[in-house]
């Protein structure tokens, strides 16, 4: 009972999902004595769902995030997984599949609300006895409860996008895992595509959004704003990252891409927002701003650059994406550094 207790105040200790993960692992593996014990993402492509591995334990070692399969590919299909694709149809607690040398497969998906992104999967010896897997049911329960808490801390209550607070994490995670995507062992012909490939950072601004207000009401505003997020995560791909910085601002990162394609990924948005027809309120535009992020740079600068950038498009029209390296290139904007070396002379 010390050690469960142990374990209840080291999960709910955590301030961060990965090490709420590892904790979740640490616990169950010790007390249920499994083989291995993992975490897994369930996530949809195109309406298909797939299973990966975010983090695993195994005895003897402590539990680790992974890597997941190659960087872009979704996992294994939900369907090769009959017993868990018929738990998660069916919303039951727990599946379990007993294999041919006697060893058991027992999944718990963890529901919150009526969202599944994640099952913990533990593969034990031989059958569990029933009080165990009451046990183990009892730390996932805390588990969801606690996973529950931190998402809500991380999203914006109307839109249940990211909210600024977990900017900055976010981008340094980003940053970190195409850093060692570029590291990949190998692969002369990837590192050869990844000096194409750059992290994104675009800033969001709704057009004269104040008039929506103004004519409409604050309520028919922010349903606005609702359709705007939904707008924004259904434009951007799983792997970019959508917040709310506060009023109508929203920021996208954009995770290992080409300019050519960050471009078109933000036009199609841009567009998708232009030809919505919004309930009473009609039409509605954005502007863009848009900056390759840099690990050399800090984030408060890159907003600032892409900030220029959107100010741009404000003053020229609105309703347009502009690229801050177009603008310094053609001299509509000068950068920072040649502002600086301007103070030289
Ligand atoms: P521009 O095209 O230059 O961006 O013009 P704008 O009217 O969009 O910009 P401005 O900054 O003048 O106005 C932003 C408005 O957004 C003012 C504020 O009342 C409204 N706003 C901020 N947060 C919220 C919110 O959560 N809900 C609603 N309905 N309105 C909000
Ligand atoms: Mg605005
Ligand atoms: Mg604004």
């Amino acid at each position: 009972m010390d050690s469960l207790l142990k374990h209840m105040v080291d999960m709910t200790g955590h301030r961060d999902h990965s090490m709420l993960d590892i904790s979740v692992l640490a616990a169950v593996q010790e007390l249920s004595g499994a083989r291995r014990t993992r975490v897994l993402t369930i996530g949809a492509v195109r309406g298909r769902k797939f299973v990966r591995a975010r983090a695993v334990a195994i005895p003897g070692q402590p539990p680790r995030m992974e890597d997941g399969p190659e960087p872009g590919l979704p996992g294994d299909p939900l369907e090769h997984f009959p017993a868990l694709a018929n738990c998660i149809a069916n919303r039951e607690a727990c599946a379990e599949l007993v294999e041919a040398d006697g060893s058991m497969l027992l999944w718990m998906p963890i529901w919150i609300g009526d969202k599944l992104d994640t099952v913990l999967e533990i593969h034990m010896p031989e059958k569990c006895d029933p009080d165990r897997v009451q046990m183990i049911l009892g730390i996932v329960a805390v588990y969801r409860n606690f996973q529950n808490l931190l998402d809500y801390s991380e999203r914006d209550s109307l839109t249940g996008l990211l909210n600024r607070k977990t900017f900055d994490d976010q981008l340094s995670k980003m940053l970190q895992t195409s850093a060692e995507e570029l590291n990949l062992p190998g692969a002369p012909e990837r590192r050869h595509h990844s000096e194409q490939e750059k992290n994104w950072l675009a800033v969001v601004d709704v057009d004269h959004f104040k008039a929506v207000n103004d004519r409409f009401g604050h309520l028919y505003g922010d349903e606005v704003l609702i359709l705007i997020a939904n707008l924004l995560t259904s434009s951007f791909r799983a792997q970019d990252r959508v917040f709310r910085f506060g009023g109508e601002e929203f920021v996208v990162l954009l995770r290992s891409t080409s300019l050519e394609n960050a471009r078109k990924i933000i036009e199609r948005f841009r567009k998708n927002v232009e030809s919505h027809v919004f309930p009473q309120v009609g039409k509605v535009t954005v502007s863009v701003g848009f900056v390759t992020v840099s690990a050399y740079e800090s984030p408060v600068a890159t907003l600032g650059r892409a900030d220029q950038a959107l100010y741009y498009a404000k003053s020229h029209g609105r309703n347009q994406a502009c690229h801050y390296d177009d603008l310094v290139q053609t001299g509509e904007l000068q950068s920072a550094a040649s502002n600086d070396t301007a103070e030289f002379f």
